[in-house]
């Protein structure tokens, strides 16, 4: 048995290194325990709107990156079954509403990664330790976590920050996320001269599926495909070159570039996911998790998987982590970490119940809404391509729906 750890993040993705940065940044020294043996980068880049350089304002690391990536200066969306075409500008206010501004810029997961480790103390991360159980006793307020290489370790605080199949999530009773029967496949090219493309967001909808690309920056292109699943996918989704294959199938309808960008991808940028979701009632939240579990609670993908149809899990992610530091920060002032005990515990228990009734409303909120559009977007009927093309996109300004969700 090693020794006790104050606080273990578990998972070192985008939640878990925020959320050890964010603690960080408040006094909280923690260990990040992450199951691969270096950062993750599959899924190449994503969509960072203003509620998350909001927080990584707060991070202290936005600086870092808003000099390498573009703003976007819009997102032109079109029917390619009726011709229907929707602009939405977000660099600039409407007539005399400067307000509307909404920052979004497109940014490679890998420097993501790297900004908020970077600001972390020598020695938080920890490779190659996979967390296959936690275990609690009864008379115990330590958490004791079980690693895939046999060892274990104890702490005071467990923080689960390891997405959609989370250990912790499971520890805590949650239901096991579900596939939403839709897919995602995305890709990045780089172009060593530059590319001519506009700072916009493309979107194109089409008969069962949706395909788009954004500029991220002068040099790099990040596209995506979306569309309902088939059972063949989880045999070839670990295959590249056939992931692009069945790609450039789905989208042989639409216009270029969206099969040039495909094409032009390296292999190691493609990637196929299956698009998970949890449904929990806002009113349910907490009422899910078991209680007993004590200090222990969860960010990211791990609390709520997102579909990317508003390119919100990372931001929320990153949120979380902001909103988790600043009640953890309150609470710690009356705990005593040296002499921890049962009281100890349920102060925390209680700061993470605070943290979890904070969040609850606007993480279903917008998980549901990113459900709602991705199924309105990719309408394969006749009928709910009728819906899209001439009621819902016409009628609501996406602007607006933006501009709500993403501050
Ligand atoms: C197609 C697609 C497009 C997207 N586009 C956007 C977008 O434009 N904007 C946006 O904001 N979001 C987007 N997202 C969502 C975003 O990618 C996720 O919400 C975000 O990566 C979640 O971060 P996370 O750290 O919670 O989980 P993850 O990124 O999954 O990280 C979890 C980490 O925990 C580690 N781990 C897992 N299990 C264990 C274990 N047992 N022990 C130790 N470590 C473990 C993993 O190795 C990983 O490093 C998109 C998602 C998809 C699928």
């Amino acid at each position: 048995m090693e020794k006790c750890e104050d606080v273990v993040v578990v998972g070192g993705g985008v939640a878990g290194l925020a959320t050890a940065l964010a603690l960080h940044r408040v006094g909280l020294k923690s260990l990040v325990l992450e199951r691969a043996d270096c950062l993750r980068t599959a899924g190449a880049a994503f969509i960072m709107w203003p509620n998350a350089w909001k927080a990584l304002d707060v991070l202290g690391v936005s600086d870092s990156l808003r000099p390498f990536y573009s703003q976007l200066d819009g997102i032109r969306g079109s029917s390619i079954c009726t011709g229907v075409c929707k602009n939405v500008p977000l660099n600039s206010g409407g007539k005399g509403d400067s307000s509307m501004k909404l920052e979004s810029r497109c940014i490679e997961r890998m420097t993501l990664l790297e900004a908020l480790a970077k600001e972390l103390p020598e020695g938080s991360i920890r490779f190659d330790s996979k967390i296959v159980s936690l275990q609690r006793d009864t008379l115990s307020p330590f958490t004791t976590l079980e690693l895939a290489d046999g060892t274990s370790l104890t702490a005071k605080i467990v923080i689960g920050c390891d997405g959609v199949y989370s250990a912790v999530a499971r520890y805590m009773g949650l239901p096991p996320a579900k596939s939403s029967g839709r897919v995602a496949i995305r890709g990045m090219v780089t172009y060593t001269e530059g590319h001519h493309f506009e700072k916009l967001m493309v979107q194109l909808w089409g008969k069962g599926a949706r395909a788009g690309f954004l500029t991220c920056t002068d040099k790099k292109v990040y596209w995506f495909v979306t569309r309902r699943s088939h059972p063949q996918d989880a045999e070839i989704c670990g295959d590249a070159e056939r992931v692009r294959h069945t790609t450039l199938e789905i989208v042989r309808d639409f216009p270029e570039p969206i099969a040039e960008l495909i094409k032009s991808s390296p292999a190691e940028t493609i990637n196929m996911a299956d698009l998970k979701v949890r449904w929990v009632w806002p009113w349910e939240w907490g009422r899910g998790m078991e209680k007993g579990k004590g200090s222990v609670t969860i960010v990211g993908d791990a609390l709520h998987p997102v579909t990317p149809d508003l390119g919100q899990g990372a931001c929320t992610a990153l949120e979380d982590a902001v909103h988790l530091s600043r009640c953890l920060e309150q609470a710690i002032k009356s705990v005593n970490m040296a002499e921890w005990g049962e009281a100890e515990v349920e102060k925390i228990e209680s700061c993470f119940n605070k943290y979890l009734e904070e969040r609850r409303w606007r993480i279903s909120g917008i998980a549901s809404a990113a459900f709602v559009i991705g199924l309105i977007q990719e309408g394969s009927s006749r009928l709910a391509r009728f819906i899209r093309d001439w009621i819902f996109f016409p009628l609501f300004s996406m602007r607006y729906i933006l501009y709500f969700v993403h501050n």
